[in-house]
């Protein structure tokens, strides 16, 4: 149940509550003064009409005093009377307004005690289940000769005060809705209204909306929460941000960090694995690689060929043109070697002036012609400075070994190549020697 309800429901019980026993108590005091004033009139009346049947009584003109009590009778029945009597002395029915009562005597208390009474007395009691009021004033003319009794129903009393009542619930509950009506605004206003956007920006704020204030500018302790909840969000909004710059920042140096150290890795791997003066891979990656590619070719059984690569002479290149003159003969070199090759083929520095080169998927056919195809283009290209060396040109040398055919391992297949570069040598050099064309030793 919403706050507004709740309040609304509050006031209009509290309301209706409060008007109710007002309500009930102003009827009751209504009885009590209709009840007074009735007994007031009655007295008033019989007292003046004590006066004449006093007279009557006094004379014995009994009559007199029937007539005086019957006119009585029709002049009072406006007042509700439900009988008069005039009683002796003793409390013999002189005369009666019904009849039937005529000589008959009364003893119950209110009339023993009426009789003796110097003043007039009352009672409210119940004739033929009705309620009534009875008064009774002493008759005198000199001495006392009887009392006046007369009975005044008070059920018509009864009614008026029902439709009082009737009246007084009905307006209660008209003045409670317009009172719950009017404090509902009042409240909504001063205090349900304040409290909502409250709550409205609490939930802004939960919600991650951290700019969400509210503006409640009454002055009052709901004012005064209001400061105190902006307060707390400035702060929070203020911390929560000084924090995300924090993050941001760490995390933009963490990405630089991150970038930097990549590329120190990627250069790092690129040096471990290159040689610094050719650019090529070194001769321990080329191991790694040769050492996978058996594995390789153990399990697609795939042959592949490995050329064992040696330039002629180049000591006395070196000796010649000096050792920067060999750097770049070398730099050259490699350049036209993996000119000459696909992309795929391994080319490395092997050690000194000697290169090694792995040809994938390539069986000794197709080994040996690429082997061919290298001697002839470094035979062919023209060296800075070659024109020194035996035979006026640059050459190489190289030993081809095939693997599985000539080999169980990348090591022994090296050493296979070596053997078939050694056989180039000795035969003359600026040639390609297969080992499996070695003379078996
Ligand atoms: P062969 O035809 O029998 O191979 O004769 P060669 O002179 O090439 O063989 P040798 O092994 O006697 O000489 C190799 C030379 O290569 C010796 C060395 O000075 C030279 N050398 C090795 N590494 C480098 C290098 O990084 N730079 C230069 N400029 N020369 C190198
Ligand atoms: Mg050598
Ligand atoms: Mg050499």
């Amino acid at each position: 149940m919403g706050l507004r309800l709740k309040l609304g429901l509050y006031v209009l019980l509290s309301v209706l509550a409060v008007l109710t026993v007002v309500g009930y108590v102003r009827i009751e005091a209504e009885r009590s003064i209709y009840q007074d004033e009735m007994v007031k009139r009655g007295r008033t009346l019989l007292r003046g009409l004590a006066i004449p049947c006093g007279v009557a009584m006094a004379n014995n003109e009994i009559p007199a005093l029937d007539n005086y009590i019957h006119s009585f009778a029709e002049e009072a029945a406006s007042l509700d009377l439900k009988y008069l009597a005039a009683l002796d002395y003793w409390g013999r029915v002189l005369a009666h307004t019904a009849e039937a009562e005529y000589g008959k005597s009364y003893d119950d208390a209110f009339t023993l005690q009426a009789l003796v009474s110097r003043e007039p007395i009352s009672r409210t009691t119940t004739l033929a289940g009705e309620p009534v009021l009875e008064v009774a004033v002493p008759v005198h003319s000199g001495l006392r000769w009887g009392t006046l009794k007369a009975g005044f129903a008070l059920t018509p009393m009864e009614l008026r005060l029902a439709a009082n009542r009737e009246r007084t619930i009905l307006t209660s509950l008209a003045v409670s809705l317009v009172v719950a009506l009017i404090a509902f605004a009042v409240l909504s206003m001063l205090v349900i209204r304040p409290v909502l956007s409250m709550e409205e920006m609490a939930r802004r704020f939960g919600g991650g909306d951290l700019r969400a204030r509210v503006s409640i500018d009454t002055g009052d302790e709901i004012g005064c929460l209001a400061v105190q909840l902006n307060a707390m969000a400035r702060q929070l909004e203020t911390y929560t941000s000084s924090l995300e710059k924090l993050v941001h920042e760490r995390t933009a140096e963490l990405v630089g960090a991150n970038a930097k150290l990549l590329d120190v890795n990627a250069q790092l791997d690129k040096l471990a694995k290159t040689d610094g003066l050719t650019g090529l891979f070194n001769r321990r990656y080329f191991m790694d690689k040769l050492g996978f590619e058996v594995r390789r070719s153990d399990r697609n059984k795939r042959s592949f060929s490995l050329v064992l690569l040696d330039v002629d002479h180049f000591k006395q290149f070196n000796d010649t043109h000096g050792h920067p003159a060999g750097d770049e003969l070398l730099q050259r070199l490699a350049t036209l070697v993996e000119l000459n090759l696909r992309s795929i083929d391994v080319v490395a520095r092997y050690g000194g002036e000697e290169f090694v080169v792995l040809l994938y998927d390539t069986g000794p056919d197709e080994g040996t012609r690429v082997a061919e195809k290298l001697r002839r283009a470094v035979a062919e290209q023209s060296f800075a400075h070659a024109e020194t060396q035996p035979g006026g040109r640059l050459t190489i040398s190289m030993g081809v070994a095939f693997y599985p055919q000539d080999a169980k391992d990348g090591a022994s297949l090296v050493e296979a190549a070596d053997r078939a570069l050694y056989g180039s040598k000795a035969a003359g050099r600026n040639r390609a020697t297969r080992f499996d064309a070695l003379p078996q030793t």
